[in-house]
């Protein structure tokens, strides 16, 4: 795998166009409950994309583009970092326009954030690079997010355990994610399953509106008792994150096939009345 910086730009114009693959680790700095780091998501993410690059590395031309630790509606807590909606596509959009400017066609953002607008910032800067440059930027996880919210019978995970509404953030799957990638980093999993108890105004207005998943996180981050995780971190086991991560690497695969047959696009992540709502909200 060839690291972009340590290449000259001559090196650069002499890669093949059509083998080369750029790939990135995008997932923002974010609090998840006292027991696992800021850089879950960033961590977790590295993980996907080095096993993903075992596999693409056989026959295309791997190009480890630099990582941007940030992102989109972090949990709007003490120690989270994060970007606005309109800052983090306009970034994502104009690095992506320098990769097709230069000829190149392919770029995966591995990533681990399902924070509605970092979700939403992320689709609509591949579908614009798509219609203005036909470039393919491939963002697994925005798929994944969708299949783990479902219950996808494929994860192989039940249901409440997989990172769906039940289990959100640092809950069950990321702990077990974490478990598997560094344990050394996971100072316990001796917490109690927290959901939220109250539901807002808001989080009915969005259930109402068939977004459920949407509605939970705002229940969630209005409640005073928050303990910066939803789900129940005490069922987490190594053996859930590495089935996981083999789901993750499996879809990116798949995905970046379709992109190479030129039938990629991210997929749509909400109704209208929802996408207007997320863009008006501060
Ligand atoms: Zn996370």
């Amino acid at each position: 795998m060839k690291d972009y910086l340590s290449l000259t730009c001559e090196e650069v114009s002499k890669l093949d166009r059509e083998k080369t693959v750029f790939v990135s680790v995008v997932s923002p700095t974010e609090t998840h409950g006292r027991h696992l780091p800021l850089g879950t998501d960033v961590f977790i993410a590295r993980r996907v994309m080095e096993e993903t690059c075992q596999i693409l590395k056989k026959d295309h031309e791997v190009v480890k583009l630099f990582e941007i630790p940030l992102g989109s509606d972090a949990q709007p807590v003490f120690g989270s970092i994060w970007l606005s909606y309109g800052t983090f596509k306009r970034l994502i959009f104009e690095i992506g326009s320098h990769l097709a400017k230069m000829n190149f066609k392919h770029w995966i953002i591995f990533d681990n954030h399902g924070g509605p607008r970092h979700q939403l910032a992320l689709a609509e800067a591949s579908k614009k690079l798509k219609e203005k440059y036909g470039f393919n930027l491939v963002v697994p996880f925005l798929h994944i997010f969708q299949d783990m919210l479902n219950d996808l019978e494929e994860i192989k995970i039940p249901a409440g355990m997989n990172g769906d509404a039940k289990d959100l953030h640092a809950g069950t799957n990321e702990t077990s994610l974490m478990l598997h990638v560094d344990s050394s980093m996971v100072r316990t999993k001796d917490l109690p399953r927290y959901f939220p108890s109250r539901e807002t105004f808001l989080g009915k207005l969005l259930r109402f509106l068939k977004a459920e998943s949407l509605a939970v996180t705002v229940d969630w981050i209005s409640d005073q008792q928050n303990p910066y995780y939803l789900g129940d971190p005490s069922l987490a086991d190594p053996g859930r994150g590495k089935k996981m991560i083999e789901y993750h690497v499996k879809k990116s695969v798949e995905l970046f096939e379709e992109a190479k047959r030129g039938t990629y696009r991210p997929p749509k992540l909400f109704n209208p009345i929802v996408k207007l709502l997320l863009k008006l909200a501060k």
